[in-house]
């Protein structure tokens, strides 16, 4: 097969759909691989590392997704690639399509089949090209809530870990799925004293069984929340209700009752954000200031760090691409339901039910 991996063009996205090693793996195989020149610069490929691969570089993605069978990506094709899209061919990428009926619409009447990163499963019930971002935003949530808590960028002036005779900066994660366990473990790691809250009883049960006493945990009531932030320097925002926009657990009248200049580090806000003063912020402007409170609230975390996640997210859907490349969409699909999961649009048919709901589309 003929897989094309054009560069990313969303503003500030700089990751990129195939690592050199996953390239590597494809030609092994027998396949062909087209990465657009200077695909893979934002996350630190080079050209060379690709041809060293066996890739072929070209100029254009135009000419990507003309040659092309598969394409990879990683964010949803903008306006411009979508036009490029044409019957037949398979795209391989996140698309998020529910709230995006302009999108679905352009690859609905493209007559190619998509598959989405979001939606395919694991047999444990999880996301598993989901997870390795949550992964990165969890580990990532107590490293710029740290630097939002030194004094120059309005924060309380606290050190994660203390020092001798100093306490540690008290951290509280809301919410301990896959970001709430890797900030938890992060800020744990620094140093701090942290606080994980959960709504979930087993969920509870198993950090208590794995992490025992390297970080506390707690059942996530309003209460229990209310004290919490009370003495808290960082609180990072990490819930998820599957489906549905945050829940709002602090208010802004709840911000006199925080210590001044403490963080709120809200990673959910790509879901409408779990503080009620939370507003999306972009990594060029990530932090500002709501009654002497410091908010970080960045939609695309994994952005900052684009070489980890582009390799976190090859790790993750490289054997999906692989069993793409080797059997064609319908037979992998049919081996494995998992991958199945993943298809959202079929030759103008949409083929997933939670997004028709949202659009009015018949599935
Ligand atoms: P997850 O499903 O693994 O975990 C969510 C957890 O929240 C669950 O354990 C659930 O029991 C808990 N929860 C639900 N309601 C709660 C409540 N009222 N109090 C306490 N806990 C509650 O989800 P995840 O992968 O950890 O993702 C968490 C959030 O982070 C999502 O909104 C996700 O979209 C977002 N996210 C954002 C970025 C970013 O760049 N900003 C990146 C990755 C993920």
């Amino acid at each position: 097969m003929k897989i094309g991996c054009p560069k990313e063009i969303k503003p500030q996205e700089f990751r990129v759909g195939m690592t050199p090693n996953a390239a590597q793996e494809a030609v092994a195989r027998g396949h062909e691989v087209l990465i657009e020149t200077d695909a893979g610069m934002g996350s630190g490929f080079d050209n060379d590392a690709y041809m060293a691969a066996g890739a072929r570089i070209v100029d254009t993605a135009a000419e990507v997704f003309a040659t092309a069978d598969m394409i990879v990506k990683v964010k949803e094709p903008q306006a411009v690639e979508r036009k490029m899209l044409r019957e037949g061919q398979l795209l391989f990428t996140y698309l998020h399509l529910a709230p995006d009926p302009d999108q679905t619409h352009d690859l609905l009447s493209s007559g190619c089949t998509a598959i989405a990163y979001e939606t395919v499963t694991d047999a444990a019930g999880g996301l598993p090209l989901l997870a390795p971002m949550s992964e990165v935003a969890g580990r990532l949530a107590p490293q710029v809530g740290s630097w939002t808590l030194q004094k120059a960028n309005g924060g309380r002036g606290v050190l994660m870990g203390g020092v001798p005779g100093v306490g540690p900066a008290k951290v509280v994660v809301i919410g301990g799925g896959v970001v709430g366990t890797h900030a938890a473990k992060i800020a744990a790691g620094m140093g701090a004293d942290v606080t994980v809250l959960d709504r979930s009883l087993p969920r509870l049960r198993y950090l208590d069984d794995v992490f025992g006493n390297t970080f506390n945990n707690q059942y996530s009531t309003a209460g229990a929340t209310a004290e919490l932030i009370q003495t808290a320097d960082m609180v990072i925002g990490a819930v998820l209700i599957p489906g549905a926009a945050a829940p709002k657990l602090v208010t802004r009248a709840q911000l006199s009752t925080m210590k001044p200049g403490a963080v709120l580090v809200d990673v959910a806000i790509d879901q409408g954000g779990c503080f009620e003063t939370s507003k999306a912020t972009t990594h060029a402007d990530p932090i500002y200031e709501v009654d002497g409170i410091m908010h970080y609230c960045v939609a695309n975390m994994p952005g900052a760090v684009a070489r980890t996640s582009t390799i976190a997210l090859g790790n993750a859907t490289m054997p999906f691409l692989l069993s793409l490349a080797d059997k064609g969409w319908k037979q992998a699909c049919q081996d494995d339901p998992h991958l199945l999961a993943g298809l959202n649009v079929h030759a103008g048919q949409l083929t997933y039910y939670a997004v028709g709901k949202a659009l009015g589309i018949d599935v």
